[in-house]
This record gives structure tokens, sequence and C-alpha cells, in this order.
């Protein structure tokens, strides 16, 4: 095996935006055996194999996505045919579904710039989400404040909009989404909910009133701004398809950490890589990320958050702590039982259906991570939400999927916001 990956070593020994080009594609790999499970994550490991992998190798029953540059692709194909593991091609070419996804919000932006409106099935960039959220604010003034939690590494402003009907300090409930920038239909889902928990106040709708008589809920709908305005750059792999954060490391090559692996909670331990030039970059101590610090200087200076939901994408997970450890965390009972109503209620919207379990179980282990550090510091009902699809588009949904996939969120999301206002601790 080692041969084989020393193959990719000679193909991608760069890690540059050159190195995608041209028709990549992302292969779909259907590991059959154990001994086929670790000859994949041995090949995650090597970064310099140049490839990216959107899933990663847990157990036979769940396929790994890679995007594989064009120019590995016999390589990569070589190597899977030597070890027998079987593979199909789930997205032909990337290039095609990034230009066309282009083209639509150029033309959205076109209609909504025409019509004065804001369009939810379509993608926004930060400073129209920005807007929008102005916007709301001013609509629903009784209701919503918008509050700057700091700055970012390339100094743009990080707004958490608070929803609330008075009080000081009232049990709070906090949503985040983008913390990975190209999740791009967890921030497009994030700005649906924002619109619709303040038409739901408004129109007294429940269970959103009675939440609100006892508790904030505080929504981050760009958890990630720097990632997210680098996903916009440019219609070309390396760019829309940015995970991290944009600030320096120790390699020159190899911006970014990954935020969601930067929390104080089991830092540096399993799944999470101390390169640079990874995926899964925790930096170089916890909470070094100005963002992840942003966050949690808030979340402790408020001091009364009883529930901590944080927002990603794909692979239709609904999931719980601990990442970091394979461990039942104290409360996996009522945890596993809060998720598997939640996504119940999801399902009964438009049948998507949810797999619920830790994160260790469910994807993988991972350490560093926010709903760990969420729950070690006492807030109870800690989930995070990988939402749609399995694997057709992966991080490529497209727009008319946005609010379909919002809609069922919200049944999720609102049942586990109406358990925890039931359920004070
Ligand atoms: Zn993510």
């Amino acid at each position: 095996m080692r041969v084989y990956l020393a193959v990719f070593a000679l193909l991608a020994a760069v890690h540059c935006k050159e190195l995608f080009n041209g028709r990549d594609l992302v292969l779909r790999i259907h590991a059959e055996s154990e001994d086929q499970i670790q000859i994949l994550k041995e090949l995650e490991r090597d970064v310099d194999s140049g490839l990216d992998f959107w899933t990663h190798a847990v157990s036979t029953e769940r396929p790994v996505d890679i995007l594989v540059p064009h120019s590995s692709l016999n390589a990569v194909k070589v190597f899977l045919k030597k070890n027998n593991i079987p593979f199909t091609v789930m997205i032909n070419n990337v290039q095609e579904l990034l230009v066309r996804e282009r083209e639509e919000m150029v033309h959205n932006a076109e209609m909504e710039r025409k019509s004065k409106s804001f369009n939810f099935a379509a993608y926004h960039d930060l400073e129209t989400i920005y807007s929008f959220m102005d916007t709301l604010v001013a609509s629903h003034s009784n209701l919503i404040s918008k509050v700057n939690i700091g700055r970012t590494y390339e100094n743009r402003t990080m707004y958490v909009l608070k929803f609330s009907t008075g009080g000081v300090k009232k049990p709070a409930i906090w949503i985040d989404a983008g913390i990975h920038a190209r999740e791009w239909i967890s921030h497009a889902t994030a700005v649906w909910l924002a619109d619709r928990i303040a038409t739901d106040f408004m129109g007294n709708r429940a269970p959103v009133p009675s939440i609100l008589s006892h508790m904030d809920i505080f929504l981050m709908i760009v958890a990630n701004p720097d990632g997210y305005v680098f996903t916009h750059l440019s219609p070309n792999p390396h760019y829309r398809l940015w995970r991290k954060s944009r600030s320096a490391t120790s390699n020159p090559k190899c911006p970014g950490v990954d935020l969601n692996r930067n929390w104080d909670a089991e830092f540096g331990g399993p799944g999470a890589s101390d390169d640079p030039c990874a995926e899964d970059y925790r930096g170089p101590s916890a909470q070094s990320e100005i963002e992840v610090k942003n966050i949690v200087d808030f979340i402790m200076n408020h001091g009364n958050f009883k529930s901590f939901i944080t927002i990603h994408s794909y692979m239709q997970l609904l999931m719980y702590p601990y990442g970091y450890s394979g461990t039942d965390a104290p409360d996996q009972p009522e945890l596993h039982d809060v998720a598997t109503s939640a996504s119940k209620a999801l399902n009964s919207w438009h049948g998507t259906v949810y797999k619920v379990g830790s994160i260790f179980h469910t994807i993988k282990p991972a350490s560093g991570a926010s709903v760990d550090w969420a729950y070690l510091r006492g807030i109870k009902y800690s989930f995070a939400f990988e939402l749609r699809d399995t694997g057709r588009y992966g991080f490529l949904l497209p727009a008319d999927q946005i609010v379909s996939t919002a809609r069922e969120t919200w049944f999720a999301l609102r049942y586990i916001m109406k358990y925890v206002c039931d359920h004070p601790y």
C-alpha cells in the first residue's frame, strides 16, 4: 500500500489552487472490510495526496466521498482497484456544478435587485446575508437585535441575532451555522430559520411565543465569515470548497484552521490533525482562533445557555456528544431520545431520513469540537445537525432544495427548543 500512497505524493506534492482545475470529480467509495477501512484512513492521513475527503472511512455501512483532482484520477483508480475497493462516480464534473451554481447566484442577485426582495431559495454572499439581517432586525425591532461579538482574523464583524421578549440573561438557546465555510446549505437554512422564528412569533404560532416567553434564542448565521467570503471568490473548487478559517499557520502554503477542532474539549486528541495542510487542522492551541474565542467569550459571559445547536452539512445526521470519545455521555439516553424524536418530526415533512447518534459513533472521532465544549461546560442539550443530502450533491446542494431543507430542519429544531423549554435544569 505504501507504494501506491507514494504515487499520490509524487503527483500532488503541492497544496495550491492549481491543484484543482478542469474536470475534478467526486468518487464514492464503498469499503467492504475493516482492512479496506484502514487503507482509506491511511490515505486520508496522507495530506500530500491532494485528495479532499468529504466524508470519512468509519464503517463498511457508510460510503466515503472523495474530491479527486483530475490529475490524480488515474492514480486513485489504480490504487482502489489494486486494493479491490469498489467505487462509483458521485459527481462527474465538479466544475460544471460550480459554474451553474455561480450563474444561478448572479441571476438571482439581479432579480433581487430589480424586485427589491430577498429570495430564500437562493444562496447569498456575506454582504447580502448581513443586509438581510439588518432588514429583519428593522422590521422586528421589538423582538430581534443584532449583537456584535467581535471581529474575525480578516477583521470582519461577527454578528449574532438575539430573539428576546425582554428580561436579563434569561435561559438561552444557541444556534450557529457555517462554521465550515463550504457547507452553504447551513447558512441558507439559518437565514430561513431567522425569518421563520420572527414570523411565527408575530403570527402567534406555537411553540415559538411560549418558548420566547421563557427563553432567548441566539442565532449566528455565519460562524466563519472569512472562510465564507473565500468560498465566494471564484467558482473553482479550491475556493468554493474551502472548509477552514483563513488565518496564517506555521506553513505559509496552508492557511486556515478547522474551527470545529479548535475548541477546548480534549483539544489535540484523536480526530484532529496537527498538520496545517490537513482539512481538520486543529490550530496551535485550544481557542487559538479568534472566531472560536469570540463565541466562547460570548457564551461564557452570558452564563445561562441551556442548549447549544450547531448546523453543518452533509449526511443527514442529528448528533450529540461526545465526539472525542466513544464512551457514552452521562446524559446519553436523554439526548438520544430527544434527537430521535426530533428526527421523526423532521421526517414527517418530506420523508427525509436522518440517522441519530453520538458524533464519535455516527461520523467519526473528533476532538476539539464545539458541541463537546458546550456539553463539558454544562450545556446539556448540545446537538449537531448534518443537513442534506446523503451524497448526490454533497456540499453542492442545489439552491432549489434550500427551502425544503430548512423547513424540515425547523420541525426538528422547534421540537428540541420546546423540549429544552419544558425541561429546565
Ligand atoms: Zn461541517
